[in-house]
């Protein structure tokens, strides 16, 4: 599987489940967090009114002249949520369109959202691809990385793969 922006978020969050979403262990479709997060996806999309667009297989929440906003459901993997939304950056310079990113946590229930602005920067761009490159040598080892043991592990759609 090649490098995309979800395998940089899991790699952030848990290099196992990094790990077992690039070698096409799919067991989340059953997972209630990602239902959730899905859902928000739905609603956000209506409430704006179709801007939400695709570039080869990714989809993005919202694209305006100065932002591209990801939206995310949970503020728990802050890191991860923001490498994501670098890589989609790079993506979208590749073909030319620069742009901000705007990240934003909206949590179930919660009227109030977290935001962070984030650059694309040289030396952000050079860490971007050393991570791609771990990556893609965390996907070509014969066995997976050992289960992280931690609170988040309950919301995860492998949790049952890895502790059951
Ligand atoms: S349950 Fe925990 S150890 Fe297993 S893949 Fe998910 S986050 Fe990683």
């Amino acid at each position: 599987m090649r490098v995309n922006g979800t395998l940089i978020n899991y790699y952030f969050h848990c290099k196992r489940q990094c790990y077992l979403h690039g070698n096409r262990l799919n067991l989340e479709d059953n997972s209630e967090q990602v239902k959730i997060g899905k859902a928000i996806h739905q609603e956000r999309a209506e409430d704006s009114k179709n801007t939400e667009i695709a570039i080869e297989n990714i989809r993005l929440d919202k694209l305006t002249k100065e932002y591209l906003t990801e939206i995310k459901k949970s503020d728990a993997d802050v890191e991860a949520a923001k490498w994501q939304l670098l890589y989609y950056l790079s993506v979208l310079k590749s073909k030319g369109i620069v742009r901000k990113g705007r990240l934003e946590f909206v949590e179930k229930n919660k009227k109030d959202k977290k935001i962070f602005i984030l650059e694309l920067t040289k030396e952000l761009e050079e860490k971007l691809d050393f991570y791609i490159t771990q990556i893609e040598q965390l996907l070509e080892e014969e066995e997976p990385p050992e289960c992280i043991h931690k609170a988040t592990c309950k919301k995860c759609a492998y949790y049952e793969y890895c502790y059951v």
